[in-house]
């Protein structure tokens, strides 16, 4: 649909934000100043450069500021995604 852009998946033009690092994103990092909470989910569809994307690697081995909570949502994410679909179905 846009020629030769159509051919490139959203995954391979985004890459993890930590400098060296080439890996592709697949994490987002949502910083809730008012809780202290960092929150990793799957990547939304459109980018926001505001927000840290990481790679798999990075999002696993990443540590929350002093004082932060860190709540993994990805695999309730998932689960969430396969509920809806079945309705859909
Ligand atoms: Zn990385």
């Amino acid at each position: 649909m846009f020629g030769i852009f159509g051919r490139v998946t959203i995954s391979k033009s985004r890459l993890c934000s930590r400098p060296l690092c080439a890996n592709d994103a697949e994490v987002l990092l949502l910083f809730e100043y008012e809780t202290r909470l960092v929150e990793l989910r799957g990547l939304n569809r459109v980018r926001d450069s505001n927000l840290l994307e990481l790679c798999t690697n990075h999002a696993d081995t990443f540590r929350p500021p002093h004082a932060w909570s860190c709540q993994d949502v990805r695999q309730t994410q998932l689960t969430a995604e396969s509920d809806e679909s079945r309705y859909v179905r």
